[in-house]
């Protein structure tokens, strides 16, 4: 738990903090900064990867402002790195954009723009605003200077219009070889703002671009096209994260000079989370060396990872809402999640009785071959949910955790003489256990009171422990994932010099069970449909079962450890 994270809830419970993005956007509405204009954002992902949580901020501050002013907002690939993107990402981040609840007005690629960004570089340079510059990208890195040293003009700076409108044109004809020249802006190169030292604008590769194919073999650069491309589109707030600050000036700068719609850019905090890193770079390189089993491996902080585990869009929502946005990063507590995500499943997951590591047990007064159905509510929080009903007889199996010989102080559950409840069905007395030749239990032998149908006393006398079983007969043996952080470390780029970033990989992220007895109703389990194991956890059907084998995943277990930080913060 971190102080930051204390204050921010607290302070959203109160005013929104995103409401500085929200004041702007009404300021500009009043003063009518872009006229009769509506309000148009865009959210732009360069399809190089999964989107990831931090992509669901941007995506709610995006979507949700506009949708606040009656404004629109596109969905546009920034797609100007043909060596990076595929058509499996663009596909994916759509489907992910619509899980989490928005629709976009217009699909929108920068690369439709590229003739577009062509014509205007070919005016830059008509003005004496652009040059090709014949520099290897280490001598520009030489002449750039550093934050205290201006840089210097490259000698070909100084090139006529003419000149280089021939030698562009040869570039994009193809002319010259991947990195021979550059289009470069002709801004300062002493200004104190490294990215306006006459930045690249275009460079020159021979790749196939997944839209484009081999049209093109020169690429604008992000800063060339992203400012533009939201101009063509007519966005009036161009928000995104605040390493982009630097580049503001830059954005204005080739809008002013190109005299186009006046976009304008204004950068909010990425969102950070405990325990996990959010980047597609990084999580790109945990998919391509086998660390997970792929972009929607359930402890993947991508959407599509955590929609495989359970998560759900409404706990996402909460999330950005309650974090807001402000002008300095911080981090956010993973548990403060878990706690939206914890709340949306309670009132929506069904109930079900799910035995993770077995343990059987007879009740030995039981008649032999009986078998009863007990009634069980589906939902205590939703008595529209109904009820069902589930199989008992006298062979069970209850938690091996469930059940001590040798009881430690202050055990409630089945020991040796001890009586507790099974949930929704009868009272049992532990009597005796059955071993193996190596001292291992086997079973537990126990009788019942028939009076206590349903769990109820039947004479006002207590017991502490309630726990959950399954009846043996009746049982669906299934394969049951626990997941924990991927990560063990709050900050996981917290390695000592010379390791890195997967040093910190949690090596117990992954506990799979393969024997698990489930009640038979979870036979039906639709992919998507929530369930709370009772005692365990909220779970759902993995993507991997078959009609064979069922797979469940463990969302979360139900222990809530952001109400107890609340708590403890007395907030
Ligand atoms: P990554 O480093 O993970 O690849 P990115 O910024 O390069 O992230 P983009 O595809 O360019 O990824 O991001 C699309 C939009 O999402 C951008 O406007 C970016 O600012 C925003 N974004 C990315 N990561 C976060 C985050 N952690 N929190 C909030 N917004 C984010
Ligand atoms: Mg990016």
């Amino acid at each position: 738990m971190t102080e930051s994270n204390l204050e921010s809830t607290a302070a959203t419970s109160e005013a929104p903090s995103s409401s500085f993005l929200r004041g702007i956007i009404a300021e500009d509405v009043s003063t009518k900064k872009f006229g009769d204009a509506v309000i148009q954002t865009r959210f732009p992902p360069e399809p190089n990867g999964y989107l990831h949580i931090g992509h669901a901020k941007a995506i709610c501050i995006d979507f949700g402002l506009a949708d606040e002013f009656g404004g629109k907002t596109n969905l546009r690939f920034d797609d100007t790195n043909p060596e990076k993107e595929e058509q499996e990402y663009v596909d994916a981040i759509q489907a992910d954009v619509r899980w989490l609840g928005f629709d976009w007005e217009r699909l929108c690629y920068a690369s439709d723009y590229f003739p577009q960004l062509y014509e205007w570089a070919l005016k830059l340079i008509g003005d004496g605003k652009a040059y090709v510059d014949d520099l290897s990208a280490d001598e520009i890195r030489k002449y750039r200077g550093t934050l205290t040293e201006p840089g210097k003009n490259s000698p070909y700076r100084d090139r006529s219009a003419e000149e280089n409108l021939d030698l562009f044109q040869r570039m994009k004809a193809g002319e010259f070889a991947d990195g021979s020249r550059v289009l470069r802006a002709k801004i300062d190169m002493s200004s104190p703002n490294l990215n306006m030292r006459d930045p690249v604008m275009y460079r020159i590769l021979h790749a196939t671009h997944h839209r484009t194919g081999d049209e093109w073999c020169i690429y604008p650069m992000y800063d060339y096209a992203h400012g533009q491309s939201d101009s063509i589109e007519r966005v009036t707030h161009s928000m995104c994260t605040l390493e982009f600050a630097d580049h503001q000036p830059l954005y204005r700068w080739y809008i002013e000079q190109l005299g186009i719609f006046p976009s304008q850019q204004i950068e909010f905090d990425r969102l950070n989370l405990t325990y996990t890193m959010l980047s597609k770079r990084k999580l790109l390189q945990l998919v391509k060396e086998h660390r997970v089993n792929g972009w929607d491996d359930p402890r993947m902080p991508t959407l599509s990872g955590i929609r495989r585990r359970g998560f759900t869009p409404g706990a996402l929502r909460a999330l950005c809402a309650a974090v807001g946005a402000s002008r300095t990063n911080g981090s956010t507590d993973i548990e403060m999640l878990e706690h939206f995500q914890r709340d949306d499943l309670n009132h929506r997951a069904n109930r079900a009785m799910a035995v993770l590591r077995p343990l059987k047990v007879v009740i030995d007064n039981y008649p032999e071959g009986q078998e009863e159905f007990v009634e069980v509510a589906n939902n205590p929080e939703d008595p529209s949910a109904g009820t069902r009903m589930v199989p008992f007889s006298r062979e069970i199996y209850i938690e091996q955790d469930d059940f001590r010989e040798v009881p430690p102080p202050k055990y409630f559950r089945l020991s040796p003489g001890k009586e507790v409840r099974l949930r929704n069905a009868y009272f049992v007395t532990a009597q005796s256990v059955v071993k193996a030749a190596d001292g291992s239990l086997v079973e537990v032998h126990c009788t019942y009171d028939s009076a206590s149908r349903g769990g109820n006393s039947p004479d006002g006398r207590k017991v502490k422990g309630t726990m959950h079983w399954v009846s043996t007969a009746h049982a669906l043996t299934a394969e049951v994932r626990l997941y924990d952080k991927l990560f063990s470390k709050a900050d996981p780029f917290d390695f000592p010099e010379g390791g890195d970033l997967f040093d910190n990989l949690n090596p117990n992220s992954l506990e799979t069970i393969v024997d698990a007895r489930l009640e038979p109703s979870l036979a039906d389990a639709q992919l998507g449909q929530p369930f709370q194991f009772e005692r365990v956890g909220y779970f759902c059907l993995d993507s991997d079962s078959t009609a064979e084998k069922k797979v469940f995943n463990r969302t979360l277990p139900l222990k809530d450890g952001w109400a107890k930080i609340e708590k403890k913060a007395g907030a």
